[in-house]
């Protein structure tokens, strides 16, 4: 077994011993600032200690593993993820990228090798949003761009975040939260190694891609209002079937994804009023999700699809409203952090692939504070968010060559 294959199977172990920290007993679900992420945390702190790093947490309880530079005063590169889950989750989202860069502290320490700059691992303690359906709290607070309104918001239990923060030792302070730990001229940047989270690596039959962008969003809720009347006496060409402008207009929606390269667009809910099945539907409000990893190429796509909603809804004496809900501007990754990623895959001998990430990641928040890139790696069926999540030891070793070749590319520039 070669070493990096043996610290590939630690990564396996160490997401298994973290799989097992739930607040359920069936089932993986490791909210935000819950016993189960307090001992997540605290099994982490132990491992990051073993690799020699000196550990701390921040005021909403992030972990921080700090491996100190060959000199003093050197920048820093942060290194993350997240270690809280969804419900019922995998073991891998979020785990995965810290255990990864964690394994390769461990390697260097070691080999008792210090690089230029000094290595921060990130332990992000919410980046899901399941207790308070309030995405990114972690890294919003290690940036300082904290929303202090969240603080008022309660769990499902009535428990206030800043009650909970304090209860799992923090500090709910508003200048604190709002408080960057650091300045952009500290860091060299921050990467995060993730799961894929779709099907294209396991189709390219590839272990690992560098990420070009994370893809920007529009939330648009659609609606088309006909007339409710009555099923059997209204004769077909006399209606104005909400319904059938609506599925019109789902069938436009696929057919523009379809054929805009990297587009993706989604009507993933459906609301028929009145909704029996002897009226002609009178209205439909429908969910619009379209994503792209170029904010014009997005914006361009509502655009057409508003235009089409207009012209269908036209055709058939529907009338259409649009309303946008949520806009999420593309966030690219660096270009410099980016070609030594894809330099490492390549010196590996692996093809590159470069891919946008669809989903949100940490690493979008901390974009706001300095460069970031991105690694995924191959997960069975694309799978995540489900237990069925799995990712082999194979392609984990070669994830940890990647960022061990990507580690001294860096130091060669940096040094
Ligand atoms: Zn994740």
């Amino acid at each position: 077994m070669t070493s990096e294959e043996t610290s590939a199977r630690t990564v396996m172990e160490w997401c298994d011993i973290l799989g097992s920290y739930s607040e359920e007993p069936d089932c993986l679900t490791r909210p935000f600032a819950s016993e189960a992420m307090r001992q997540a945390n605290e099994v982490v702190a132990k491992w990051m200690r073993d690799a020699g790093m000196t550990v701390q947490r921040d005021a909403i309880g992030n972990l921080i593993g700090r491996y100190e530079a060959r000199s003093a005063g050197a920048k820093t590169l942060l290194f993350g993820s997240h270690l809280d889950s969804v419900r019922d989750a995998g073991k891998y989202d979020g785990p995965l990228g810290v255990m990864i860069a964690l394994a390769c502290v461990e390697r260097l320490y070691q080999r008792q090798e210090r690089l230029p700059f000094a290595i921060e691992v990130l332990g992000f303690a919410d980046e899901e949003g399941l207790r308070y359906h309030s995405a990114y709290l972690g890294s919003r607070a290690m940036t300082g761009t904290f929303d202090l309104e969240a603080l008022q918001l309660t769990d499902a239990e009535g428990i206030p975040m800043a009650e909970a923060i304090r209860a799992f030792g923090g500090t709910p302070e508003p200048d604190i939260l709002r408080t960057s730990r650091w300045q952009r001229d500290d860091l060299v940047g921050y990467c995060e190694v993730h799961i894929e989270q779709g099907p294209v690596l396991e189709a390219r039959n590839l272990p690992v891609a560098v990420v070009s962008a994370i893809a920007g969003q529009s939330r648009i809720s659609v609606r088309f209002t006909g007339e409710a009347n009555h099923a059997g006496t209204v004769p077909m060409p006399l209606r104005h079937d909400a319904l059938c402008a609506a599925a019109e207009f789902v069938l436009a929606v696929e057919a523009l994804g379809s054929s805009t390269a990297g587009l993706v667009a989604t009507v993933g809910q459906v609301s028929v009023q009145p909704g029996a099945s002897n009226v002609i539907p009178g209205q439909v409000t429908l969910s619009l999700d379209v994503r792209h990893q170029d904010d014009m190429v997005r914006e361009q796509a509502c655009r057409q699809l508003e235009e089409r909603a207009r012209e269908i809804g036209q055709a058939r004496g529907v009338s259409y409203n649009w309303q946008v809900l949520q806009e999420h501007h593309a966030v690219p990754c660096a270009p410099h952090l980016t070609q030594l990623l894809a330099q490492a895959i390549e010196e590996l001998g692996y093809s590159l692939l470069s891919l946008p990430s669809g989903a949100g990641h940490d690493a979008a928040v901390l974009a706001e504070l300095t460069d970031i890139g991105m690694l995924f790696v191959r997960c069975r069926g694309g799978i995540s968010h489900n237990p069925a999540e799995s990712v082999t030891p194979e392609d984990v070793a070669v994830a940890i060559k990647m960022v061990e070749r990507f580690l001294s590319l860096l130091s060669e520039k940096e040094g």
